[in-house]
């Protein structure tokens, strides 16, 4: 493709690709983390008897306050300690942009969210990839010396490993000056959420999203947390960039979703009771299951191997995630789905391994 009209760099730079999204509404899709429940009944019924004449006709709220008020009630803080964005991708890109643009090197696991080292390269930021161990847990003391910051998915994505708030304190204290983040989009599926240490450490960002526990990953609403002095950050970001990036609906649903404590912990319950009945079906077929704290499996499948299993469970219009890189090509990555939509992966794995063995 032609650049000669585009800026310096944008021909280097190498887009974050994300899963398929078919349009077509018969595969079942386990590719891309999303909840297999439809959202919050609050949610949707503010979307067919709200009144959003005026909503729409103006501006929405720039500091989207009813929002933050909502989130900083459901989590014990303050609505000044709570930043929401356009998803937390959107958060997360303006956070690697208020924080991370030093002269030394960003750091994150060698296996991580692979959008960190596309807004490393947008904004020019170095980094330093510390590996895993063999296991895919991470080594906390890899995390120390000369840094510009310390990001990291807790669970990490894509292998849901979880590590436990002492080591993210560790991993606090051994930054003290750096910005850390703890990009908590799978925390509520079984980990031990870093919020709690928000008011003790003013380095710590939290970032949630509504895309996965809340199952709105249509309406793109995530948000960060953490001491005044990083929210007044993101916000001075925010308003040099796009002054109104969550719209009035998106607003108004999101603060009704929040609200419905009961419906998510009914939705985290059974999204988990499911992973730990697909993981036990998964080994039982001879796929060596990372344990995960998410709302998917990394998992290894016997032989043909990942990629042809992949493709075999794309002819027959299920959708999983295959990822040909370093130390996880022969792994998948599985969404948990509902019991039906597991029970038809695992009946298909099972007929595709019989049939190539
Ligand atoms: N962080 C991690 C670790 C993720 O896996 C994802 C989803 N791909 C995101 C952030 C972004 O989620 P969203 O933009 O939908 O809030």
């Amino acid at each position: 493709m032609s650049g000669a009209f585009w800026s310096p760099g944008l021909g280097q730079l190498e887009p974050y690709t994300p899963g398929e999204q078919p349009d077509s509404g018969t595969c079942i899709k386990l590719n891309t983390n999303e909840n297999p429940y439809p959202p919050s009944p609050r949610a949707l019924a503010l979307l067919t008897s709200g009144d959003f004449a005026n909503a729409l006709r103006r501006y929405p709220d720039p500091e989207s306050c009813q929002l933050r008020t909502a989130i900083a009630h459901r989590y014990g803080l303050k609505p000044a300690q709570v930043f929401v964005g356009n998803g937390s991708d959107e958060v997360l890109a303006l956070s690697f942009y208020s924080f991370f643009r030093r002269p030394e090197p960003l750091l994150f696991a060698d296996i991580t969210y692979s959008f960190y080292p596309v807004y490393c390269q947008l904004f020019g930021i170095t980094n330093r990839a510390a590996p895993l161990k063999e296991d895919f847990t991470i080594e906390v003391r890899d995390f120390a010396g000369r840094a510009g910051g310390v990001i990291i998915p807790n669970p990490n994505a894509p292998t849901g490993c979880y590590l436990s708030l002492e080591n993210i304190e560790a991993l606090l204290q051994l930054q003290p000056n750096r910005v850390v983040i703890i990009d908590e989009a799978y925390i509520d599926f079984g980990g031990e959420s870093a919020i709690s240490l928000i008011n003790r450490y003013p380095n710590l960002l939290v970032i949630h999203t509504l895309s996965k526990s809340y199952a709105l990953a249509g309406l793109r609403l995530g948000f960060a947390m953490g001491q005044e002095p990083l929210i007044q950050g993101l916000l001075r970001a925010k308003n040099s960039f796009n002054p109104y990036p969550i719209d009035a609906i998106a607003q108004q649903v999101a603060t009704a979703a929040i609200g419905d404590k009961a419906w998510h912990a009914d939705n985290c319950g059974k999204v988990i009771a499911t992973r730990k009945r697909s993981e036990r079906a998964l080994q039982a077929l001879g796929f060596t299951v990372i344990p995960s704290r998410a709302n998917f499996i990394l998992a290894k499948p016997p032989a043909p191997g990942a990629e042809a299993l992949y493709l075999a469970l794309r002819k027959r219009d299920i959708l999983v995630r295959y990822f040909d890189q370093p130390r996880i090509r022969d792994y998948l990555r599985i969404s948990i789905g509902t019991d039906v939509e597991m029970d038809q992966l695992i009946g298909n794995c099972k007929e595709i391994l019989a049939s190539q063995s």
